[in-house]
Protein backbone atom coordinates (compact mmCIF):
# COMPACT_ATOMS: atom_id res chain seq x y z
CA UNK A 1 0.00 0.00 0.00
CA UNK A 2 1.38 3.60 -0.80
CA UNK A 3 1.57 6.44 1.61
CA UNK A 4 -0.56 9.60 1.83
CA UNK A 5 0.31 13.21 2.01
CA UNK A 6 -1.46 14.90 4.86
CA UNK A 7 -3.94 16.60 3.13
CA UNK A 8 -4.02 15.29 0.40
CA UNK A 9 -7.78 15.17 -0.12
CA UNK A 10 -9.17 18.25 2.20
CA UNK A 11 -12.25 17.57 3.89
CA UNK A 12 -12.18 13.69 3.77
CA UNK A 13 -10.93 10.84 1.87
CA UNK A 14 -12.14 7.36 0.76
CA UNK A 15 -10.04 4.05 0.50
CA UNK A 16 -11.85 1.90 -2.56
CA UNK A 17 -10.08 -0.19 -4.64
CA UNK A 18 -7.40 -0.64 -2.97
CA UNK A 19 -6.30 3.39 -2.81
CA UNK A 20 -6.87 6.62 -1.10
CA UNK A 21 -8.80 8.88 -3.29
CA UNK A 22 -11.47 12.20 -3.09
CA UNK A 23 -15.47 11.76 -1.04
CA UNK A 24 -16.32 11.95 -4.50
CA UNK A 25 -15.27 8.88 -5.78
CA UNK A 26 -17.14 7.19 -2.72
CA UNK A 27 -19.40 4.95 -5.10
CA UNK A 28 -20.43 1.53 -4.93
CA UNK A 29 -22.19 -0.51 -7.90
CA UNK A 30 -26.23 -0.85 -8.11
CA UNK A 31 -25.29 -4.37 -8.22
CA UNK A 32 -23.98 -4.96 -5.00
CA UNK A 33 -25.79 -6.34 -2.49
CA UNK A 34 -24.67 -3.66 -0.03
CA UNK A 35 -27.02 -1.60 -1.80
CA UNK A 36 -30.15 -4.18 -3.36
CA UNK A 37 -30.66 -6.05 0.25
CA UNK A 38 -28.60 -3.96 2.57
CA UNK A 39 -26.68 -6.92 3.00
CA UNK A 40 -23.24 -5.17 4.78
CA UNK A 41 -21.65 -4.61 7.68
CA UNK A 42 -19.66 -1.82 9.19
CA UNK A 43 -18.19 0.29 11.91
CA UNK A 44 -17.70 3.85 13.02
CA UNK A 45 -14.77 4.70 14.88
CA UNK A 46 -13.47 8.53 15.82
CA UNK A 47 -10.80 10.88 15.40
CA UNK A 48 -10.76 13.61 17.97
CA UNK A 49 -7.91 16.20 18.57
CA UNK A 50 -5.68 14.43 16.46
CA UNK A 51 -5.84 11.03 18.10
CA UNK A 52 -8.29 7.54 17.42
CA UNK A 53 -10.39 6.76 20.88
CA UNK A 54 -10.63 3.13 21.45
CA UNK A 55 -10.13 1.73 18.04
CA UNK A 56 -9.12 -1.68 18.91
CA UNK A 57 -12.77 -1.65 20.01
CA UNK A 58 -14.34 -0.67 17.04
CA UNK A 59 -11.60 -3.20 15.10
CA UNK A 60 -12.68 -6.11 17.19
CA UNK A 61 -16.38 -5.02 16.95
CA UNK A 62 -15.73 -4.79 12.68
CA UNK A 63 -13.92 -8.12 12.77
CA UNK A 64 -16.42 -10.04 14.45
CA UNK A 65 -19.61 -8.46 12.80
CA UNK A 66 -17.37 -9.85 9.28
CA UNK A 67 -17.01 -13.16 10.98
CA UNK A 68 -21.34 -13.21 11.95
CA UNK A 69 -21.67 -12.12 8.29
CA UNK A 70 -19.77 -14.86 6.63
CA UNK A 71 -17.53 -12.11 4.99
CA UNK A 72 -13.55 -12.06 4.26
CA UNK A 73 -11.61 -9.09 2.95
CA UNK A 74 -8.40 -9.34 1.95
CA UNK A 75 -6.58 -6.90 4.55
CA UNK A 76 -5.54 -8.35 7.94
CA UNK A 77 -6.55 -6.01 11.41
CA UNK A 78 -3.12 -4.16 11.22
CA UNK A 79 -3.72 -3.32 7.40
CA UNK A 80 -7.20 -2.01 8.17
CA UNK A 81 -5.67 0.19 10.92
CA UNK A 82 -3.25 1.56 8.97
CA UNK A 83 -6.28 2.30 6.15
CA UNK A 84 -8.46 4.22 8.40
CA UNK A 85 -5.40 6.22 10.00
CA UNK A 86 -4.40 7.21 6.19
CA UNK A 87 -8.29 8.19 4.96
CA UNK A 88 -8.19 10.51 8.11
CA UNK A 89 -4.10 11.74 7.21
CA UNK A 90 -5.15 12.49 3.68
CA UNK A 91 -8.30 14.31 4.66
CA UNK A 92 -6.54 16.88 6.80
CA UNK A 93 -8.69 15.99 9.23
CA UNK A 94 -8.37 16.63 13.14
CA UNK A 95 -12.04 15.34 14.06
CA UNK A 96 -13.38 12.62 12.41
CA UNK A 97 -15.55 10.33 11.70
CA UNK A 98 -14.08 7.12 10.08
CA UNK A 99 -16.07 4.63 8.70
CA UNK A 100 -15.06 1.01 7.92
CA UNK A 101 -17.35 -1.10 5.32
CA UNK A 102 -17.64 -4.53 3.71
CA UNK A 103 -21.10 -5.28 1.22
CA UNK A 104 -21.28 -8.62 0.03
CA UNK A 105 -20.32 -7.35 -3.81
CA UNK A 106 -21.92 -8.60 -7.17
CA UNK A 107 -22.24 -11.67 -7.16
CA UNK A 108 -22.14 -12.91 -11.37
CA UNK A 109 -25.13 -12.10 -13.00
CA UNK A 110 -28.32 -13.88 -11.98
CA UNK A 111 -26.54 -15.91 -9.85
CA UNK A 112 -28.21 -15.90 -6.28
CA UNK A 113 -25.88 -17.26 -3.94
CA UNK A 114 -24.31 -15.11 -1.82
CA UNK A 115 -21.33 -17.36 -1.68
CA UNK A 116 -20.77 -16.98 -5.22
CA UNK A 117 -19.77 -13.19 -4.28
CA UNK A 118 -16.83 -11.31 -3.91
CA UNK A 119 -16.78 -9.26 -0.72
CA UNK A 120 -15.79 -5.87 -0.64
CA UNK A 121 -14.33 -3.15 1.73
CA UNK A 122 -14.14 0.48 1.92
CA UNK A 123 -13.43 2.85 4.24
CA UNK A 124 -13.56 6.81 4.59
CA UNK A 125 -13.10 9.72 7.02
CA UNK A 126 -15.45 12.55 7.13
CA UNK A 127 -15.64 15.84 10.15
CA UNK A 128 -16.89 14.80 12.85
CA UNK A 129 -20.39 14.31 12.90
CA UNK A 130 -22.45 14.64 15.57
CA UNK A 131 -26.04 13.43 16.75
CA UNK A 132 -26.49 16.66 18.35
CA UNK A 133 -24.07 19.13 18.64
CA UNK A 134 -23.15 21.09 21.53
CA UNK A 135 -25.06 23.82 21.19
CA UNK A 136 -28.31 21.41 20.55
CA UNK A 137 -27.11 19.67 23.72
CA UNK A 138 -27.27 22.51 25.69
CA UNK A 139 -30.66 23.49 24.65
CA UNK A 140 -32.18 20.08 25.46
CA UNK A 141 -32.84 17.21 22.98
CA UNK A 142 -36.13 15.92 23.03
CA UNK A 143 -36.75 12.18 22.73
CA UNK A 144 -39.33 11.04 21.36
CA UNK A 145 -40.18 6.85 22.37
CA UNK A 146 -41.81 5.72 19.00
CA UNK A 147 -44.06 2.12 19.27
CA UNK A 148 -41.93 1.06 16.18
CA UNK A 149 -40.61 -2.31 17.31
CA UNK A 150 -36.70 -2.42 16.44
CA UNK A 151 -36.46 -5.58 13.68
CA UNK A 152 -36.29 -8.90 15.89
CA UNK A 153 -32.49 -9.52 17.18
CA UNK A 154 -33.60 -13.31 16.24
CA UNK A 155 -33.95 -12.26 12.49
CA UNK A 156 -30.67 -9.48 12.48
CA UNK A 157 -27.89 -9.84 14.94
CA UNK A 158 -27.97 -6.39 16.54
CA UNK A 159 -24.59 -6.26 17.97
CA UNK A 160 -23.63 -6.31 14.18
CA UNK A 161 -23.57 -3.11 13.08
CA UNK A 162 -25.26 -3.57 10.17
CA UNK A 163 -27.34 -0.99 7.86
CA UNK A 164 -31.05 -2.45 8.75
CA UNK A 165 -32.20 1.04 9.56
CA UNK A 166 -35.60 1.96 8.27
CA UNK A 167 -37.24 1.14 11.81
CA UNK A 168 -34.79 3.63 13.20
CA UNK A 169 -35.22 6.26 10.13
CA UNK A 170 -39.33 5.96 10.26
CA UNK A 171 -39.01 6.70 14.16
CA UNK A 172 -37.17 10.12 13.17
CA UNK A 173 -39.82 11.12 11.25
CA UNK A 174 -42.34 10.28 14.17
CA UNK A 175 -39.88 12.42 16.03
CA UNK A 176 -39.96 15.24 13.97
CA UNK A 177 -43.49 15.05 12.99
CA UNK A 178 -44.13 15.46 17.10
CA UNK A 179 -41.72 18.38 17.42
CA UNK A 180 -38.94 16.39 19.14
CA UNK A 181 -35.44 15.88 17.90
CA UNK A 182 -34.81 12.35 17.48
CA UNK A 183 -36.31 8.81 18.52
CA UNK A 184 -35.81 5.68 20.16
CA UNK A 185 -37.86 2.28 19.22
CA UNK A 186 -39.15 -0.51 21.46
CA UNK A 187 -38.74 -3.76 21.80
CA UNK A 188 -42.10 -6.62 21.45
CA UNK A 189 -42.44 -6.32 25.10
CA UNK A 190 -42.10 -2.66 25.11
CA UNK A 191 -38.98 -2.08 26.42
CA UNK A 192 -36.58 0.47 25.06
CA UNK A 193 -34.26 -0.87 22.23
CA UNK A 194 -31.70 2.10 21.30
CA UNK A 195 -32.21 5.33 19.01
CA UNK A 196 -30.72 6.01 15.72
CA UNK A 197 -26.85 5.77 16.16
CA UNK A 198 -27.18 5.36 19.95
CA UNK A 199 -27.90 3.09 23.11
CA UNK A 200 -30.10 4.42 25.60
CA UNK A 201 -29.40 4.88 29.44
CA UNK A 202 -31.88 5.83 32.39
CA UNK A 203 -31.24 7.07 36.11
CA UNK A 204 -33.59 6.25 38.74
CA UNK A 205 -32.50 7.01 42.52
CA UNK A 206 -29.27 7.15 41.98
CA UNK A 207 -28.90 3.95 39.20
CA UNK A 208 -28.21 3.96 36.16
CA UNK A 209 -30.25 1.39 33.64
CA UNK A 210 -29.58 0.17 30.25
CA UNK A 211 -30.75 -2.57 28.17
CA UNK A 212 -29.22 -5.90 28.18
CA UNK A 213 -30.19 -7.19 24.96
CA UNK A 214 -31.73 -6.56 21.31
CA UNK A 215 -29.18 -3.59 21.16
CA UNK A 216 -25.40 -2.38 19.26
CA UNK A 217 -23.26 -3.12 21.99
CA UNK A 218 -21.68 0.48 21.47
CA UNK A 219 -18.79 1.51 22.24
CA UNK A 220 -19.42 4.60 23.65
CA UNK A 221 -22.23 2.60 25.93
CA UNK A 222 -19.17 0.05 26.67
CA UNK A 223 -17.16 2.89 27.84
CA UNK A 224 -20.05 4.38 29.91
CA UNK A 225 -20.66 0.47 31.48
CA UNK A 226 -16.61 1.14 32.49
CA UNK A 227 -16.97 4.63 33.58
CA UNK A 228 -19.79 3.35 36.07
CA UNK A 229 -17.38 1.00 37.63
CA UNK A 230 -14.57 3.43 37.84
CA UNK A 231 -16.56 6.32 39.52
CA UNK A 232 -18.68 3.96 41.74
CA UNK A 233 -22.11 4.39 40.28
CA UNK A 234 -24.93 1.52 40.67
CA UNK A 235 -25.27 0.17 37.50
CA UNK A 236 -28.01 -2.24 36.14
CA UNK A 237 -27.85 -3.38 32.45
CA UNK A 238 -31.73 -4.97 32.05
CA UNK A 239 -34.90 -4.77 30.34
CA UNK A 240 -35.81 -0.73 30.41
CA UNK A 241 -39.71 -0.67 30.13
CA UNK A 242 -40.11 2.73 28.24
CA UNK A 243 -42.73 3.90 30.46
CA UNK A 244 -40.50 4.06 32.96
CA UNK A 245 -37.79 6.06 30.73
CA UNK A 246 -40.56 8.89 30.33
CA UNK A 247 -40.31 9.00 34.18
CA UNK A 248 -36.78 8.63 35.17
CA UNK A 249 -34.58 11.26 37.11
CA UNK A 250 -32.19 11.57 34.27
CA UNK A 251 -31.79 10.34 30.55
CA UNK A 252 -28.71 10.41 28.62
CA UNK A 253 -27.96 8.58 24.69
CA UNK A 254 -24.07 7.55 24.41
CA UNK A 255 -22.94 7.33 20.77
CA UNK A 256 -19.43 7.94 19.32
CA UNK A 257 -21.17 10.49 17.55
CA UNK A 258 -20.94 12.96 21.09
CA UNK A 259 -20.20 10.40 23.99
CA UNK A 260 -22.97 10.81 26.68
CA UNK A 261 -25.44 13.07 25.25
CA UNK A 262 -27.92 14.10 27.59
CA UNK A 263 -31.87 14.17 27.29
CA UNK A 264 -34.28 17.21 28.54
CA UNK A 265 -37.26 16.00 27.06
CA UNK A 266 -39.75 13.26 26.75
CA UNK A 267 -42.10 13.54 24.02
CA UNK A 268 -42.18 17.23 25.11
CA UNK A 269 -42.11 16.79 28.83
CA UNK A 270 -39.13 17.94 30.86
CA UNK A 271 -37.26 14.69 33.12
CA UNK A 272 -36.70 15.83 36.47
CA UNK A 273 -32.84 16.95 36.18
CA UNK A 274 -31.34 18.27 33.00
CA UNK A 275 -28.58 17.87 32.75
CA UNK A 276 -28.64 15.70 35.46
CA UNK A 277 -25.60 15.47 38.05
CA UNK A 278 -25.00 11.65 37.42
CA UNK A 279 -24.82 12.43 33.60
CA UNK A 280 -22.87 14.98 33.76
CA UNK A 281 -20.17 13.10 35.73
CA UNK A 282 -20.57 10.75 32.86
CA UNK A 283 -20.27 13.15 29.93
CA UNK A 284 -16.87 14.70 31.72
CA UNK A 285 -15.37 11.53 32.34
CA UNK A 286 -16.00 10.25 29.16
CA UNK A 287 -14.42 13.24 27.48
CA UNK A 288 -11.61 13.07 30.26
CA UNK A 289 -10.80 9.55 29.30
CA UNK A 290 -9.27 10.88 25.59
CA UNK A 291 -6.43 11.92 27.43
CA UNK A 292 -6.10 8.70 28.30
CA UNK A 293 -2.58 6.69 26.44
CA UNK A 294 -4.42 3.27 26.88
CA UNK A 295 -7.02 4.63 24.75
CA UNK A 296 -5.52 7.68 22.46
CA UNK A 297 -3.78 6.24 19.30
CA UNK A 298 -2.40 9.44 17.35
CA UNK A 299 -3.36 9.72 14.05
CA UNK A 300 0.05 8.91 11.78
CA UNK A 301 1.45 12.27 10.65
N1 LIG B 1 -27.00 1.69 18.23
C1 LIG B 1 -27.01 1.85 16.90
C2 LIG B 1 -28.13 1.29 16.08
C3 LIG B 1 -25.96 2.54 16.27
O1 LIG B 1 -25.94 2.69 14.94
C4 LIG B 1 -24.92 3.09 17.07
C5 LIG B 1 -23.81 3.84 16.46
O2 LIG B 1 -23.81 4.17 15.31
C6 LIG B 1 -24.96 2.91 18.45
C7 LIG B 1 -26.01 2.18 19.00
C8 LIG B 1 -23.86 3.46 19.34
O3 LIG B 1 -22.67 2.78 19.08
P1 LIG B 1 -21.24 3.43 19.39
O4 LIG B 1 -21.25 3.79 20.83
O5 LIG B 1 -20.26 2.36 19.05
O6 LIG B 1 -21.14 4.64 18.52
Amino acid sequence: MRTVERGEFEGGSVFIEGDWKPLSEAKVSMFDWGFTRSDACYDVATAWHGAFFRLDDHLDRFFHSLEKMRMTIPYSRAEVRQILHRCVKAGGLEDAYVAMVCTRGVPPRGARDPRLAVNRFYAYALPFVWIAPPEKQAQGIDLHISRRIRIAPESVDPTVKNYHWIDLVMSMFDAYDRGADTSCVVDAQGNVAEGPGFNVFMVENGVVRTPDRGVLEGISRKTVIELCGTLGIPLRVEPVPAVELASADEVFISSSGGGVLPIARIDGQPLGDFPGPITKRLRDAYWALHEDPRHRDPVER
